[in-house]
């Protein structure tokens, strides 16, 4: 229970520091597909704008919050699944779509690599794939993948990072911790936010 409370603390206090939605484009300009942009480990692409770093120690990623933001690809990579499922926050408070990304170049990481990328608690996703299926959807570093949801109540997104290609999050050994990944995007303190998405009109 101890947990959860922090994990609530930590999303809340973020979820204070405020964010706005980027602002809306006006009507009947045409809005090019939008690329999230570069984080402060310039290889990676920021996988919420306008979020705000809300992690707590004891989860299996990083929580950034937020409300109906868009999500995006950190990296070049290959759909394993976009789907509902993979999660088991699936209840009456919680938006259950999940996906995971096969990055094309893993990121080196201590003597482990990130070799997957997995987001979930999202409210609605762009691409569909279910897991297995053999449709091969390519993914651009920074390109949207969907809008982020809700798990207990409290609007993020859970970003996770996975090692050496064990996908089952069934270890610790292989699954990068909040602080981990908040130091691999480039060094985040908690409570700080993510640029918003900044909307190109054509
Ligand atoms: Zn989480």
């Amino acid at each position: 229970m101890e947990m959860h409370i922090s994990r609530r603390h930590a999303i809340a206090a973020a979820l204070a520091f405020g964010f706005s939605s980027s602002s809306a484009p006006a009507r009947g300009d045409a809005v090019a597909p939008v690329l999230s942009e570069r984080l402060k480990n310039p290889k990676l692409r920021s996988p919420l704008p306008g979020g705000v770093m809300a992690g707590y120690a004891g989860d299996t990623g990083l929580d950034i919050g937020g409300a109906s933001l868009s999500v995006h690809a950190i990296a070049d990579g290959t759909l394993d699944y976009a789907e509902r499922g993979h999660t088991r926050w699936t209840g009456p408070r919680d938006t259950a779509m999940s996906v995971r990304l096969a990055l094309d170049e893993p990121i080196p990481w201590g003597k482990h690599k990130v070799t997957h990328v997995y987001y979930t608690h999202m409210a609605r996703l762009d691409l569909q794939k279910a897991e297995g299926e053999a449709k091969v959807i390519r993914v651009a570093a920074g390109q949207r993948l969907g809008t982020s949801g809700t798990a207990n109540g409290i609007p993020h997104l859970h970003l996770g990072l996975l090692c050496d290609g064990q996908v089952e999050q069934d270890s610790w050994e292989f699954i990068l911790r909040e602080n981990e990944v908040r130091k691999l995007l480039g060094g985040y303190a908690n409570g700080e936010r993510l640029a918003p998405l900044v909307a190109r009109t054509t």
